[in-house]
């Protein structure tokens, strides 16, 4: 069969639902051909990542391998490198080389990207919370600063290196500040030159209340809480500019701060951004059914897509949308790709939202009411925890979560060399090798010279050439 080829580009939470729904109908359609393709060969669970900056996971629990969650269906890891929609196919990437791979459906689940809004060393300097790279990144930073500011030699320094500023009051901004202050006021024991005096943690947003995606009196909770643990928060402020261990700021202030952690602002996936589709905001403009209009056989879902809300507005990026999203968009390429004409339109209410904010201590509203303290965060942790794919992980988290009641949180940090050090490592080793060859090189030349200059004198002593006079006197 040739007309049954689906593509489904992104393997977050859209698109692997979408593949996962696909999967079921492969079992009863052999003839169809879908194929993930995306950049890492595991699924991230996103909600979970502040949890892994934090220490309190191991960075493996939250991922799941996608050849472990899709048996049919075919992966293809690389990176996309371009989309041709009127010749019906797609560029990608990996090992140095590419790939064509041709479509009759074609599913867009990319995500978004970072918005830095060319602030003056902001991207070059800040720490993003986006991909399991990023929280591995905040964690090793959180320690190595720790390591830095308790050697001698940093006594002036201390400051700039143990303040910790996170630009963002939504979820994702929250979450890791929360985290990132229990975890480093727990390790900061067993520093002795440093005191948990010297740590500063500053969030800063330009709402007047954080988590403005719950409700002021959850966001107010929420602010008294981490203040009471020690977190600054700067309200009606944004970042403006980031260098030389200073972050600016709108109200003027200028911090002493080596570390910014980014949430503040979401950008669309630059390969959205060049396709030339209907788009609202820079997300994709679809249907209620996920299709684009005008561009038979596309389909996009998750926080690339803009999909109205019958109620009102638009539904908002978040995972629980994505993932619902992916489920249904499947179903409505199979109807269409099986000439069943009846499709499934996108209707979601969310029952609710949670956030962990550190030291069992959550908020979230569920159903309209308001939980706060403790409760919301088994809440939160019991919701996510079902959420999670695959009973080995769901099993890690439990044992993670269980160990962290009994033993403090591991601040070993382990890092590997990026490929530039490696890079630089190696020329380094071969320039290394190259000056100890030219100076080899150096010392047999001196040798022949040293032997050229025997055998000359050999040759002086044997001859008769005027002047040498002991040969002249032996004979
Ligand atoms: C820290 C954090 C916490 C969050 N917490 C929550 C929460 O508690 N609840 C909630 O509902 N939502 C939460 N979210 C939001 C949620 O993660 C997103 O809404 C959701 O991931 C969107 O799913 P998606 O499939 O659209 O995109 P993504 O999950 O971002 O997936 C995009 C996929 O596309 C791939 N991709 C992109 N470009 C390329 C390319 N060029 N080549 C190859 N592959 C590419 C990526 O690798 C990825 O696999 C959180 C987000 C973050 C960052």
């Amino acid at each position: 069969m040739t007309n049954k080829r689906i593509l489904i580009l992104g393997g977050g939470f859209g698109g692997l639902y979408a593949a996962l729904r696909l999967e079921k109908l492969m079992a009863q359609r052999p003839e169809l051909e879908v194929t993930l393709v995306t950049r890492e060969n595991y699924f991230l669970f996103t909600p979970m990542l502040p949890e892994v900056a934090a220490g309190d996971l191991e960075l493996n629990t939250i991922v799941n391998p996608l050849r472990k969650l899709l048996k049919r269906l075919k992966t293809f890891v690389g990176t996309i490198e371009a989309i041709d929609l009127q010749g019906q196919q797609v560029a990608v990437s990996h090992g140095g080389h590419s790939h064509d791979l041709p479509y009759d459906q074609l599913i867009l689940a990319l995500g978004e990207g970072t918005n830095f809004f060319n602030l003056p060393g902001v991207e070059a300097s800040c720490l993003t919370v986006k991909t399991l790279g990023d929280a591995v990144a905040i964690r090793n930073q959180l320690i190595t600063h720790l390591e830095e500011a308790n050697s001698e030699c940093a006594a002036g320094k201390r400051q700039p290196l143990l303040t910790f500023i996170v630009a963002g009051g939504g979820f994702a901004g929250v979450e890791t500040l929360g985290g990132i202050n229990d975890f480093m006021r727990e390790a900061i024991r067993f520093y002795p030159s440093l005191r948990p005096e010297y740590l500063r943690f500053i969030l800063v947003t330009p709402d007047e209340v954080i988590l403005p995606e719950l409700n002021r009196k959850l966001g107010l909770y929420a602010q008294r809480k981490l203040a009471a643990r020690g977190v600054e928060i700067i309200t009606h402020a944004k970042v403006t500019a980031m260098g030389d261990g200073v972050v600016e700021l709108t109200n003027g202030d200028k911090i002493l701060a080596n570390t910014l952690i980014w949430t503040a602002g979401t950008a669309p996936n630059p390969l959205i951004t060049g396709l030339p589709l209907p788009k609202r905001n820079g997300r994709i403009a679809v249907d209620e059914c996920l299709a684009v209009e005008g561009w038979p056989g596309v389909w996009a879902v998750g926080d690339c897509a803009s999909v109205c809300n019958p109620a009102g507005g638009f539904y908002p990026p978040t995972a629980q949308h994505a993932l619902r999203e992916g489920n249904i968009v499947a179903r409505n390429v199979a109807a269409t790709l099986y000439g069943r004409p009846k499709r499934k339109p996108f209707r979601y209410t969310s029952l609710g939202q949670l956030a962990a904010i550190g030291r069992r201590t959550g908020v979230a509203n569920i159903l309209g009411l308001n939980f706060s303290g403790f409760i919301a965060w088994w809440l939160w942790r019991t919701v996510y925890l079902s959420k999670l794919p695959r009973l080995e992980k769901k099993v890690r988290v439990a044992m993670d979560w269980t160990l962290d009641l009994c033993f403090t949180k591991d601040f070993a940090c382990v890092t590997t060399p990026s490929r530039a050090d490696r890079r630089a490592t190696l020329l380094s080793s071969l320039e290394t090798e190259q000056a100890a060859m030219r100076a080899v090189k150096d010392i047999v030349l001196t040798r022949a010279e040293f032997s050229g200059l025997s055998r000359m004198q050999q040759m002086i002593k044997h001859s008769n050439l005027p002047g040498n006079s002991s040969s002249g006197d032996s004979d």
